[in-house]
Formats: structure tokens, C-alpha cells, sequence
């Protein structure tokens, strides 16, 4: 393993180093994807797609490995930037080696996969798999509760919760006693249904870290919640249709509680639909409603009077065709990033007129049009090639669950890595700042 800066003269010996390759994810927001070498042992950390490509652009950096030495693959979380290349690297490549996540994250994984073969805007030759490559991949995947230690030649590894989504994981491995914290996507603060993501018992030798927000410093929870409220409740109020673009399932059930909560206690909004436009919604809620033991103190203490995730001001749309466009509503539709599919549809519809409102509630990776209408154009480009004038409203509210600089910095601080290497910043937010905390850095 490479020595702190300060004694640098390289390992000791040949087999003492450690290398650090990211195939994706390295200085760029998108198709996580890292590989770790120690001791002979390859590890494959996460598998991810870039959400602002697509077809074998999209994948990571794969062709720079040979996938038939990879000891041991995990996955941290169900976001396709972290999962979505997995059913190709299983189907399309010599990898032979095991792959693991946790119960919730399969059980999500599945229909979110599904939901993008579906929903991607690319011809079928250009997809990286197809519905039957994803069946056929699952039986591959071997799942893994939090805390429980597995050992797949030599190298050892068990999850911590890592907040931010349902399921979302932590791995510390172990190999011939080193120790390596990879945090995936982590968030530090608890919110309506999940918990914080746990501070490990034990510190390792090395901390990979996410570091999406860099420097950024989160709005306060309360402050970002009533913002989100009142704008929602401003655009309705003008008699707008009120589009909040959502991945179909993780932050879209945090974004769900809310508004039924909301909702509930003004009464003068009741007239007002709430609709959860996804093909996904009822498969989604029966997962959540299945993994209830997996999300915090707040949503068990709730499910004991009622089920928090049976919402009694918000519909479940299937498809645009169920959907009567009269007047203000407000709709809940995936993808998050507005690539394709019904939030698309919805945003060419209502974006030439002022009453309307889109709501941007996630990170948005560069080449997407979320990221797009967030720079305030004047006009935008349809599908079909089609120039609109942009004039409904464009507010963006991030409800994504990633530490910020505070929370970064604080679980640094606390675990007291002596090495940590930084993946998923943006150059957006060159961390000088985060530099002081971080020894190493992947270029
Ligand atoms: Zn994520």
C-alpha cells in the first residue's frame, strides 16, 4: 500500500501495493465503477452506467481489465449509475467470479433495471442487454445482510448502512489484515424513512469516499422541506401543473411522504391530485412496504398505527394515457434526469406555459436535460427534434441524499483513515477544501 505523502518512498515490497483504478467515477459523476488489487486479489467496486450517455458509451472503462480475474464484485446500491452496467458485465463478459448486495438492493434492482430497458430511448441493437439478459443475470447475484460477514477467497467483507437510499451499503473488505472502506453513495443525516449512514466500529486502513457535493454545504432539512412545500403550493396556486421529475423509486419515497403529509394538513389543497406517475409505483411499494425493518426508528414506530407508504392524497398513474390533463395537479414522474420517458413527455407538454412548474429535486449529471433547464434557456429541443420556448417555472430543490462537505469531512475525521482516496466529485466543486482532508486523490 502506498505510505502517507510525507514518508514517500513506495511499499516495501512489490506485494504490498495496493492499486486504486476507477473505470468510471473518477472525477466525473457517473458509472461508478472501481477496481481495487491487493495481494493478488481483484475486486470490482460497483458496476454503474453514465446516465448522460447511452449504449456502450454509457458503460464504464471496462475494456482496460480482464473481467475473467475478478475475484469478487460488489454492488453498494440499486441507482443505475452504481448497477446498471451489472447485467452486461454478467451476461457480455468473461467475469466468472461472485457478486454480491444486499436483499433490499436485488429486489429493487430487478425492476428498475427492467423499467430502464424499457424506458431507454435507443434502438434495440444499440442496448447494452435486453429484459432476457437481466433474468438470466439474477440468478448470479448472491445477496448479503448488513453486518454479516462473507469471505470469498481470502478476502473478507460485510455492509454497513449507508443511508441514502433503501438497501444503499457500505463494504469494508479485509485482505491479509489490510483494511478498505468503500462508502458508495452515503448520507450522514437521517430523513422521513431511512437512517444516517452508520460510523464503522472499526477504522480502515483506507476510506474510499464519495465526494459528489465536494465543498457544497447542504441547505438545512426543515428550510429545503418548506421550500419544496411552497413552491409546490405557489405553482398550484396559480392554477400551473406542477412536474417534479423523480428516479422511480429511493428519493421519490422520501419526496411521497412529504407531500402526503402536506397535504393532509391543508385542507384547501384536497381538490388538488397528487399523482405518482411511474410503471413502477405498485411494485415499488410493495418493496418498501417489505423492507420496512431496513428503514429507521420514525417509519417502524409509524407502521405500527398505519402504513406510512399507503398515501391517502397521492394516485398511482401507470401510463400518460390514464392521465386527464384538466387542470393543476401535481406529478411525480421518472426518470429523475428527463432523459426519456413520461417526465419528458410531461415537460415538452407544459413547458410553454408560465403557470407551469418543474421542480428538479436530484443531482442532475452533465447532458441531461435537468442539468439543461437548470442553466435557464429560453428554449429547449424535444425528442422529435422540435425547438419550444421554456416558460414554465425551473426550480431546483436537492433532496438527493449525499454527504455534503460537513458530513464528508466529519466521517473523515472520526474514522481517521491514514489514506483516503476521493471519487465522484464534479469539477463543479474542486475540492481545495476537501483537499486538506484528503491525502490522495484519484486523477
Ligand atoms: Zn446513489
Amino acid at each position: 500500500m502506498a505510505k502517507r505523502k510525507a514518508e514517500t518512498s513506495g511499499p516495501a515490497e512489490e506485494s504490498d501495493l495496493l492499486t486504486i483504478r476507477p473505470l468510471g467515477a473518477g472525477q466525473e459523476v457517473g458509472r461508478s465503477c472501481i477496481m481495487l488489487e491487493f495481494k493478488g486479489k481483484k475486486i470490482m467496486l460497483d458496476c454503474g452506467i453514465h446516465p448522460g450517455l447511452s449504449g456502450m458509451d454509457a458503460l464504464p472503462y471496462t475494456d482496460m481489465i480482464d473481467a475473467e480475474d475478478i475475484d469478487l464484485l460488489l454492488i453498494t446500491h440499486f441507482h443505475l449509475d452504481h448497477c446498471g452496467a451489472l447485467p452486461w458485465f454478467l451476461e457480455k463478459t468473461t467475469f466468472k467470479g461472485r457478486v454480491f448486495m444486499t436483499h433490499a438492493t436485488k429486489a429493487i434492482y430487478r425492476w428498475l433495471l427492467s423499467d430502464y430497458i424499457k424506458v431507454s430511448n435507443i434502438s434495440t441493437d444499440h442496448m447494452l442487454y435486453s429484459e432476457k439478459d437481466l433474468e438470466k443475470s439474477m440468478d448470479k447475484i448472491e445477496t448479503v445482510n448488513f453486518h454479516q460477514e462473507v469471505d470469498v477467497n481470502g478476502v473478507k467483507f460485510w455492509c454497513y448502512h449507508a443511508g441514502h437510499v433503501l438497501g444503499a451499503a457500505m463494504v469494508m473488505m479485509e485482505i491479509a489484515g489490510v483494511k478498505i472502506l468503500y462508502t458508495g453513495d452515503f448520507s450522514r443525516v437521517e430523513d422521513r424513512h431511512l437512517m444516517a449512514a452508520e460510523i464503522p466500529s472499526v477504522s480502515p486502513d483506507l476510506l474510499i469516499t464519495e465526494s459528489t457535493y465536494g465543498t457544497h454545504v447542504h441547505e438545512k432539512r426543515d428550510i429545503r422541506e418548506a421550500r419544496f412545500t411552497g413552491t409546490i403550493h405557489d405553482i398550484v396556486a396559480r392554477g400551473g401543473r406542477c412536474l417534479i421529475p423523480v428516479f422511480a423509486l429511493g428519493r421519490a419515497q422520501e419526496l411521497l411522504l412529504i407531500l402526503d403529509e402536506y397535504w393532509a394538513s391543508h385542507p384547501e389543497l384536497h381538490d388538488i391530485p397528487i399523482y405518482y406517475a411511474s410503471s413502477l409505483a405498485k411494485k415499488c411499494m410493495a418493496v418498501y412496504q417489505t423492507y420496512i425493518g431496513a428503514m429507521n426508528e420514525n417509519i417502524r414506530r409509524q407502521i405500527a398505527v398505519s402504513n406510512p407508504f399507503v398515501f391517502k392524497h397521492i394516485s398511482n398513474l401507470k401510463s400518460i394515457d390514464q392521465f386527464d390533463d384538466v387542470g393543476p395537479c401535481v406529478i411525480m414522474a421518472s426518470p429523475g434526469m428527463m432523459q426519456s420517458g413520461l417526465s419528458r413527455q410531461l415537460f415538452e407538454t407544459w413547458c410553454t406555459d408560465k403557470r407551469n412548474g418543474v421542480i428538479v429535486a436530484g443531482y442532475c449529471v452533465e447532458g441531461t436535460l435537468a442539468k439543461f433547464v437548470l442553466s435557464e434557456p429560453s428554449e429547449i429541443v424535444t425528442l422529435s427534434g422540435q425547438k419550444l420556448p421554456l416558460r414554465m417555472s425551473v426550480d431546483y430543490i436537492s433532496f438527493s441524499a449525499h454527504t455534503d462537505y460537513e458530513q464528508t469531512s466529519e466521517f473523515i475525521r472520526i474514522l481517521k483513515p491514514p489514506h483516503v482516496v476521493s471519487t465522484t466529485f464534479s469539477h463543479k466543486f474542486i475540492p481545495f477544501a476537501f483537499l486538506n482532508e484528503v491525502n490522495s486523490l484519484v486523477t
